[in-house]
Order: C-alpha cells, then structure tokens, then sequence
C-alpha cells in the first residue's frame, strides 16, 4: 500500500483515525476541518497568476509541473517541482487559500511527504518548499524542510503502514477535544 500526504494528516490528528477508517474501512460522513484536498477553483485562479514572476523570484533554473510522484512508501502530486540555482530542488504548492499569519501543520506536512519524492525521484537534495496562497495576492511562503522532519514523516508512514497491515489498534490522540467533532466519535473506546 502507498501512502499520500492526506493519510499522513489524518494519522497525526489521531492514529485511531487510520485505524476506523482503513482497517475496518468505516468511510468519515463529515467535513473533515483539515482537508487539502483542492477545489476545482484553484485551477482559474492559477491561471491568473504570474508563474514566471513567482519563479524569477525563487531563483529557479527549471520547472517540472504537475508531477505525480511515487516511492516504495508514498504517493503524492506535487504542482510544481523546482529546480534551484544552488542544484537543489524544492516543492511549490497553490493553496486556494488566504494567509492567515499562520502556517498549517498541514501544509507543511504535504511539503515534506513532496520532498521525500522529489529526492527518491530525481535524486536531489530538497531542504525548502514553497507555499503561493491565491487569496493574498499569491503571497509566497518559503518554508524550511530538515531531515529531521523528512524522517519524522518517513516514521509515520511505517506506522500507518503497521496499522493497516498489521491491524494494530493504536493509542488515541492525547488532544481530546479532536474527539469532541470527531466522526468516530460513537464508536471509539477511550
Ligand atoms: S474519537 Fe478521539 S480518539 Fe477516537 S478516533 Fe476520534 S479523535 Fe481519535
């Protein structure tokens, strides 16, 4: 089985989470609050953006769009994969989003899921990504990307992995109040 940033997400909102959900494949009935999935939006308001302007500034010397990239553990699309100046790469995601002074854990956990792939895929070192949020003027985040946290994602994806395969049922997040809106709320034993 291969992994993508949004099983990566909703394992660190609760472990128990992968396991309702892909062990005993109960389907979630409701909005989850930290979905990156994209609507179909983005797609015209990327056509409003000056890419070309946005990649002058990174420093990028090539481009590589939309790829669908995959390792022996994860899967995942990257919107654009950058070649740098210094020779190495990085990942840049549109979020149809406003900035709100505050960078998501979940956007960054998505940057690191793409630079584990863009590294086993190209073979490059990759310790920065990029963030344009469309409903600010396409404001550009860099953000920092360590081994430390490539690791970290490399280590839930081998426990996720061991849940599904294994039917291990995990502790409960430590945070309770994620239980209080949670869809598995009924069923979970605390
Ligand atoms: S009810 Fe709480 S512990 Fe159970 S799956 Fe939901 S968030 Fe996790």
């Amino acid at each position: 089985m291969s992994i993508t940033p949004s099983h990566i997400i909703e394992y660190l909102f609760c472990p128990r989470y992968t396991y309702f959900e892909y062990v005993l494949c109960i389907p979630q009935f409701e909005e989850k609050y930290y979905k990156v999935i994209k609507g179909r939006e983005l797609h015209s308001d990327r056509l409003k953006i000056n890419r070309d302007y946005l990649r002058q500034r990174i420093g990028v010397t090539e481009k590589y769009l939309d790829q669908y990239l995959t390792n022996e553990n994860l899967r995942g699309q990257v919107d654009e994969v950058l070649l740098l100046s210094d020779g190495t790469m990085a990942p840049l995601d549109y979020k149809f989003a406003e900035y709100k002074e505050k960078l998501f854990e979940t956007y960054k956990t998505q940057l690191y899921c793409y630079a584990i792939l863009i590294e086993s895929n190209y073979g490059k070192e990759v310790c920065k990504g990029f963030l344009v949020y469309t409903r600010s003027r396409n404001k550009l985040l860099e953000v920092n990307i360590t081994d430390s946290d490539k690791r970290f994602v490399n280590d839930c994806t081998k426990e996720i992995v061991s849940i599904i395969n294994d039917n291990y049922f995990p502790k409960a997040t430590k945070y309770k109040l994620r239980c209080v809106n949670c869809t598995y709320r009924n069923i979970c034993v605390k």
